[in-house]
């Protein structure tokens, strides 16, 4: 019964290190956010120690009645917070979840769509490596070179020439909404099945921020920690006709024993997603999007050949794009670490860059609307990200950005206590 701290010092002070880092820097990678102490609590706990591999109420191992208890909530809470007809908690990640929900859905050899992984599509959307890439057969759509909005003409003339068995719509690097409307007309009309991931945007959907895709997709996948702001994990949403093989498809085809300490961490976001204050804190979370895309296509950064895909923003992240630049998407990352703000430099359509450097910079807001971050604290941050991307970066401006980033940090405390 020894603590952490007692038993193995070194896990723990990187354990520490890296609550220190996350408390004195600011976290703007798109993909990461919070999660509340609560949801941490239920993952730390003996939970961990269960199996219970089946459903609730029809499990394989015995002792499963508490843990039936906590998947039922978070079963019905994430159906309730969506609207969908049934879900599956069960998803170990993301894609897992996407994994899953395609090997229910279409077998191998079967024609897929997605956003190409160098317009912002996801790995599992048909990455030639990924499981998805392997076993499907992969017609990738785009996004229209003049407006960077993902094309519909292209996507409708490619899923009337290949007839593809499932189109996915979603995306990991991608400013704007989808019609998911028109995804559904063009699906019905060559007889495909149509998946959303809203990975990225389905805290904002939960919010009533962005419109929802489950009233238009036979299944729609998500993961749990990115604007939804809770633990590392997945969910197949899906209508009532596919849950059986999405089920199955999960266990046993993908994952043996469920995480149900997850579960119950992903149980306790969701009721939290359903109050108030999470709509407020999205509300935050687009605001500061937008905040810092007006930033960065004022004339001094334009003047420095930077400037941001589509114009702006409608979702929780930037993209910015360097191709005109001096700087590249390496550089530019290095630099904002330096001042305290994590960012990741993302390969934008049409790099010219090779993919370990790159020409752009995906910058989200989630992470620090939830430490509490409104609009003034945004035209704070986005104007440090500006000077630090400006020409003339020196050690002398380092210093002073790192200040102004320092005292960002300071007055929205994070895990206060800890
Ligand atoms: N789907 C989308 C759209 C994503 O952006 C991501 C993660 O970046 C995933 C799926 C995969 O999630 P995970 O990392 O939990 O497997």
């Amino acid at each position: 019964n020894q603590s952490l701290h007692e038993l193995d010092p070194e896990v723990a002070a990187a354990v520490d290190a890296e609550l220190r880092r996350q408390q004195s820097t600011l976290e703007m990678i798109a993909s990461e956010n919070f999660a509340p102490v609560a949801a941490l609590e239920a993952q730390g706990s003996v939970l961990t120690n269960k199996y219970a591999e089946g459903l609730p109420g029809r499990r394989y191992y015995g002792g499963c009645e508490h843990v039936d208890v906590i998947e039922n909530l978070a079963r019905d809470r994430v159906k309730a917070l969506f609207g969908a007809e049934a879900a599956n908690v069960q998803p170990h990640s993301g894609a897992s979840a996407n994994a899953a929900a395609m090997a229910a859905l279409i077998k191998p050899g079967d024609t897929i769509m997605g956003l190409d992984l160098a317009h912002g599509g996801h790995l599992t959307h048909g990455m030639k490596i990924n499981f998805s890439g392997r076993l499907y057969n992969v017609v990738p759509y785009h996004v229209a070179p003049g407006t960077g909005l993902v094309d519909m003409d292209e996507v409708a003339a490619l899923a009337a020439e290949h007839r593809p068995q499932l189109i996915i719509a979603g995306w990991s690097a991608y400013p704007r909404q989808l019609d998911f409307a028109a995804f559904r007309r063009i699906a019905d009309e060559v007889g495909a099945l149509l998946m959303v991931d809203m990975a990225h945007f389905a805290g904002l959907v939960a919010a009533g921020l962005h419109p929802s895709p489950v009233p238009h997709a036979d299944v729609v996948t998500t993961t749990t920690h990115k604007t939804l702001g809770g633990p590392r994990g997945g969910v197949i949403l899906s209508r009532k006709e596919h849950a059986k093989k999405i089920n199955s498809a999960v266990f046993p085809g993908q994952q043996g024993g469920p995480l149900e300490h997850v579960i119950a961490a992903k149980a306790v976001a969701f009721k939290i997603a359903a109050g108030e204050e999470f709509a407020e804190r999205q509300r935050r979370t687009v605001e500061g999007a937008r905040l810092l895309a007006e930033r960065l296509v004022t004339a001094d950064v334009a003047g420095a050949g930077i400037s941001v895909l589509t114009g702006g923003t409608d979702v929780h992240l930037v993209l910015v794009d360097l191709r005109d630049a001096a700087l590249d998407g390496q550089q530019a990352e290095d630099r904002l670490h330096s001042i305290g703000i994590t960012v990741n430099r993302n390969a934008i359509p049409n790099d010219p860059r090779p993919p370990m450097v790159t020409s752009g910079l995906r910058i989200g807001t989630p992470a620090l609307a939830t430490r509490g971050f409104g609009a003034e604290d945004f035209r704070e941050v986005a104007d440090i990200i500006a000077q630090a991307l400006l020409p003339g970066y020196d050690e002398g401006t380092a210093a002073k950005l790192a200040a102004r980033v320092s005292a960002l940090a300071d007055r929205h405390p994070l895990y206060p206590g800890r």
